[in-house]
């Protein structure tokens, strides 16, 4: 943790609290030696040193309560600085993970780790770093005051010292694995929140409103009685820590009061009465740091479960992995050789030995049953996921050898479901890598291409209009085509378009089909679609069943030669159409 998440700034600032400290503990073990002097003044009737000594005493206190302040605001900034390089961390990390490093973690647990654990880090280094500074000290420099004073009184601090550890360390026994399944069950309850969340919609429409409550009610009544069970075994901890501290007050007393009576003359009396004071102030002092030390115990099994889980997310390799290469020979050509693939877990092979090859320029498309393996194949494309067996290439050369950055900027990838981020109009087109350098006339053109140009300039503040999250205040069509004028405003190399025309209408799907071809020619597109309407003038059509292909050509050639394709056909085109 030290390497990555304290900077110089941090050392510089810890090793300053560490000073504060040392002096606020100095000031702490001088109060009983106050008290000592003060008792010894007045049993000897010398009243101005007791208002000396007591003014002294003050000065003291108030003293360590402005170093504890000092020493805790300092602490503070650490532990918040600390918190914000592991969000940092984490951030970056996450923003390089494959698809498949995000679903091994899951979208909410990766949630919980950037808010909830980093906040027990936090919590831990605020409250902890103070007590682990000042507990040792304060129990080393109080036992070395009292040590060697008197058999009877360190025995018997000893005794109640050994009473304490025993009922803190059985309370954290039981306590610490409940601890430990917080952040798990917190995950949970994230991830049944996000879920409502998003099918809010749904969830509404199909009246399941109660079922999804249920469900979230289980996940929290779990989190509930978890904590319930932990706070169980902590409860008791505090208040016998306290009771504690006044039965070893009162039994120093005790003892006290019979070694008063034993001794043979009245200095000595007075001594061992002014002895006693000052040891019961040391042994109450050695008590509260181990007390203390529980705090930390308590708050440990969260921070060090937190710290563990945002280590593995930083620690986790990226599935895929930056090549070298910035470009191939054979520019705007995307090539399939003999590729197997996988999803990684699924043990089935979601596509088996496909290869084709698409030329520079053309518009090639994909077309076969839900479930066929579509979307797969611009996955493998943009680098999603990376082949079983076999070669994808992208301009003659293999996917897997490009630095991502430069594979990607060649790519103007339309996904199936619009991906809307909130913000205005203008930054949704315009996003990305080389926004800087487009101007309005570059995002007008791309949304006139994506058939977006008239609704656009219908919103009140044209591409200032905001735009929020997941484009809930956009129709589905319209979102559509704010993403593909996304792509268009790149002018990629190669077009992806997963199945994007489907939420479009007929006519806007014909229109923005015309545009595209005429404003991108020279682009090559890749389209997956399910309407055959949409890829019936593509140069060329794979036909896709069960990861295989089972036909190519064009739209006539595969009408004779493809029976699937001549059925998806039929099902969906007049007899005019057909032709
Ligand atoms: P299509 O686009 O033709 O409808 P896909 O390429 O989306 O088909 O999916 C092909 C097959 O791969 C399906 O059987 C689907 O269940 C499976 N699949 C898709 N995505 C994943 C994934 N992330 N993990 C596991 N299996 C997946």
């Amino acid at each position: 943790m030290r390497g990555r998440f304290f900077t110089r700034r941090e050392y510089i600032l810890a090793a300053l609290a560490v000073i504060l400290v040392i002096c606020q503990v100095y000031l702490d073990i001088s109060i009983p030696d106050y008290m000592s002097r003060i008792t010894d003044a007045y049993l000897l009737e010398d009243h101005n040193t007791v208002v000396r000594y007591g003014i002294d005493m003050v000065v003291c206190a108030f003293g360590s309560l402005i170093l504890s302040i000092l020493a805790g605001f300092i602490v503070s900034r650490i532990a918040a600085a600390v918190g914000r390089n592991m969000r940092k961390a984490q951030f970056e990390r996450v923003q390089k993970f494959s698809t498949e490093n995000i679903s091994r973690f899951s979208a909410a647990s990766l949630i919980t780790r950037t808010t909830n654990d980093v906040t027990q880090i936090q919590n831990f280094v605020a409250r902890g770093l103070q007590i682990v500074i000042k507990a040792p000290i304060m129990a080393v420099w109080a036992t070395s005051k009292i040590y060697g004073t008197s058999m009877e009184w360190t025995a018997f601090t000893i005794g109640c010292l050994v009473m304490l550890v025993a009922v803190m360390f059985i309370s954290l026994y039981l306590a610490i694995p409940r601890f430990k399944r917080i952040q798990w069950l917190t995950d949970v309850v994230n991830r049944s929140t996000r879920e409502n969340l998003d099918g809010l919609r749904v969830i509404r429409a199909y009246n399941a409103a109660d079922y999804q409550g249920a469900k979230f009610e289980k996940a929290n009544c779990d989190l509930l009685n978890n904590n319930i069970s932990a706070i169980k075994f902590m409860a008791p901890v505090f208040p016998f820590a306290h009771s504690m501290m006044n039965f070893i007050t009162l039994g120093i007393y005790w003892i006290g009061a019979g070694l008063v009576v034993a001794a043979n003359t009245t200095v000595e009396q007075k001594l061992l009465f002014s002895d006693m004071i000052v040891f019961s102030s040391y042994a109450t002092m050695v008590l509260t740091a181990v007390m203390m030390f529980f705090g930390i115990f308590r708050m440990l099994p969260r921070a060090m479960v937190g710290y563990r889980r945002i280590t593995e997310v930083i620690n986790s390799e990226p599935t895929i992995t930056d090549g070298e290469g910035t470009g191939g020979t054979e520019k705007g050509t995307i090539e399939f050789r003999n590729v197997t693939f996988s999803y990684p877990g699924s043990g089935k092979s979601t596509l088996e030995d496909v290869s084709f090859k698409v030329e520079a320029g053309k518009t090639v498309a994909v077309i076969g049953p839900t479930g066929s393996g579509k979307s797969t194949i611009v996955n493998l494309i943009s680098r999603l996921y990376d082949v079983g067996e076999g070669q994808v290439l992208v301009d003659g050369k293999d996917v897997r050898e490009y630095d991502l950055e430069s594979l990607r900027i060649r790519l103007g990838y339309v996904p199936q479901s619009a991906v809307i981020f909130s913000g205005s109009v203008r930054m949704n087109v315009n996003y990305g890598f080389g926004s800087e350098g487009r101007t309005d006339d570059d995002v007008w053109r791309a949304l006139h291409i994506a058939q977006a140009e008239e609704f656009v300039r219908a919103l009140p503040e044209g591409l200032e209009s905001h735009i929020s999250q997941h484009g809930r205040n956009l129709s589905g069509g319209q979102k559509q085509r704010i993403s593909i004028a996304r792509a268009v405003c790149r002018s990629p190399e190669i077009y992806l378009l997963d199945d994007t025309f489907s939420a479009l209408d007929y006519k806007t799907d014909k229109e923005l089909r015309r545009a595209l071809r005429e404003e991108t020619a020279g682009s090559t597109v890749f389209i997956v679609a399910q309407r055959i309407g949409t890829i019936k003038d593509a140069d060329e059509i794979i036909v896709l069943d069960g990861g295989r292909v089972v036909g190519r050509g064009t739209h006539s050639e595969l009408m004779g030669s493809c029976p699937l394709y001549a059925d998806i056909a039929k099902s969906q085109l007049t007899q005019e159409e057909l032709q």
